[in-house]
């Protein structure tokens, strides 16, 4: 997606006028990538007219002064213009604001109950033991429920899953009925006073209307505070009209949507919020216990804008060429042996522009003015320099490796997420290095690790450019 809309934004430099007729040029190939994510039709009709309505009077301004300044700055600003106003209206579509029910926040000596909904395979049974981890990491008293009595072997998963990450569990291999299960299950948590009881519930049923009957009477039984439907990021388009339908029969709080490694699009996702105007609380990254994100929009709509163009990137690299011969020579020389070292990060003021260049990375990187791109640009010279000459030497992978100690490492990674004050909640537990970075900057684990975030991106272009075959090669081939 990024890299049809870098494409599409960028075909405005070849202009000599941006004017109605180019906004629009523009607006179609981005929503042609849009649609391709599997974002909701009406919803990219609809961001179509909005950003048109936000942008046009804010080009003609421009138009006006024409003339005064260089026509390709003005086609710069036009570009960053557009940019900046699908990038917030992405925004404004994952987040619900003020439409949505009020934040859920599980507090201890009260008990509360999540109930989880979705398709079966959605990763509810998978999520909640993640959700249970990520509570009982801030110290609550957390309990899980299996009401998944259809499907043979699902009481076998969330017992193993729930041992292995120490969490206390109720469900049955005899009873059959899932709402006296969640119940018994449920009254038994509610007395011995837990905080949090997390009931898992089926995904699958003979007929829909059973499903949706089935949970309508747990939740009759249970009484849940907050109801999350679990949604499978992965099924695109899909999402709307199983989100909508889930909406009805349950009126869920809260969604979380898993699946969102690997190649989902997630464009199923914003369709599924707009659908319903509920937020997303928190994110499936991964099978693993730990692969659980707090969901909020902004980085969201960033990384799905703009990571991973690497083409994108290697024709910015072309334009710097042509603006710094000399400094981009070396670059090069760098890339075509496949090397790229945290130092080459630093040494390429440049390229960070570069990458601020790359919708939604700048937002990214912490703000759009240049006031705030200007003290962004000082605070990563401050992480810099709280490197080691042996760090910024590196590839960057010992920011990423873990050090064991002698406590073992889970005792370790739990201490180290309790002692950082910048990320109370964060399951990504931060590497020691990132960590004493952070501190040594006064900047934050997150500036740092997005930080070297692009600098991975960075590395995994050289890699791939490396040698006569990559990419590299053939560009010089093509002239
Ligand atoms: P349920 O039927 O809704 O309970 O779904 P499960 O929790 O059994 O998950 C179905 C499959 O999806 C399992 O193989 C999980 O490991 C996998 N899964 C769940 N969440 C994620 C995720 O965030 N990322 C990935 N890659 N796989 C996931
Ligand atoms: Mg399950």
């Amino acid at each position: 997606l990024g890299k049809r809309l870098n494409t599409a934004i960028n075909s405005l430099t070849q202009q000599s006028a941006i004017d109605e007729q180019a906004l629009d040029a523009v607006l179609k190939s981005v929503c042609a990538a849009l649609l391709e994510s599997d974002v909701n039709v009406l919803l990219v009709k609809r961001l179509r007219d909005k950003v048109k309505g936000k942008v046009l009077p804010q080009l003609e301004e421009i138009q006006a002064k024409q003339g005064q300044d260089a026509d390709a700055m003005q086609g710069n600003k036009a570009k960053q213009i557009i940019q900046k106003a699908i990038y917030d209206e992405l925004v404004a579509l994952v987040d619900p604001g003020d439409a949505a029910p009020p934040a859920f926040n599980p507090v201890k000596g009260k008990t509360q109950v999540i109930m989880m909904v979705g398709l079966q395979g959605a990763g509810k049974t998978t999520t909640c033991t993640k959700l249970a981890t990520h509570y009982q990491r801030r110290g609550l008293k957390v309990a899980l429920v299996c009401a998944d009595t259809f499907r043979a072997g699902a009481f076998d998963q969330l017992k193993q899953n729930a041992t292995k990450a120490k969490v206390p569990f109720f469900g049955s291999y005899t009873e059959t009925d899932p709402v006296s299960i969640s119940l018994q299950g449920v009254t038994k948590f509610r007395s011995e006073r837990f905080d949090v009881i997390i009931v898992d519930t089926s995904g699958r049923h003979r007929q829909e209307s059973e499903l949706f009957d089935e949970m309508r009477q747990i939740q009759d039984a249970v009484e849940p505070d907050m109801v999350v439907l679990v949604l499978d990021g992965a099924i695109g388009q899909a999402a709307e009209a199983q989100s909508r339908a889930f909406k009805e029969a349950s009126n869920f709080g809260a969604i979380i949507v898993t699946k969102l490694d690997g190649h989902a699009k997630g464009g199923g996702a914003i369709s599924a919020v707009a659908a319903t105007n509920t937020p997303i609380i928190f994110i499936g990254t991964g099978e693993h216990l730990h692969d659980l994100e707090k969901f909020s929009p902004q980085p969201f709509i960033s990384k799905m804008l703009g990571m991973g163009d690497m083409q994108g990137l290697v024709e910015r690299a072309q334009e710097m060429a042509l603006a710094n011969p000399e400094r981009q020579e070396k670059m090069m020389k760098k890339l075509e042996k496949g090397e790229f070292t945290v130092r080459d990060l630093k040494d390429q003021g440049p390229l960070s522009n570069l990458a601020s260049m790359i919708p939604g990375m700048s937002e990214m990187m912490g703000g759009g003015g240049e006031e705030d791109v200007s003290r962004r640009m000082k605070r990563v010279a401050f992480i810099f320099d709280s490197m080691t000459t042996e760090e910024l030497d590196s590839d960057g992978s010992l920011f990423r490796d873990s050090v064991p100690s002698a406590k073992g490492k889970e005792k370790e990674k739990e201490e180290t997420t309790e002692k950082d004050p910048s990320n109370p909640m964060g399951l990504k537990e931060p590497n020691k290095r990132v960590l004493r970075v952070a501190r040594g900057s006064g900047t934050s684990v997150q500036e740092v690790e997005e930080l070297l975030a692009q600098h991975q991106m960075f590395a995994k272009m050289a890699k791939r450019m490396g040698g006569k075959n990559g990419l590299m090669g053939k560009l010089a081939a093509r002239g």
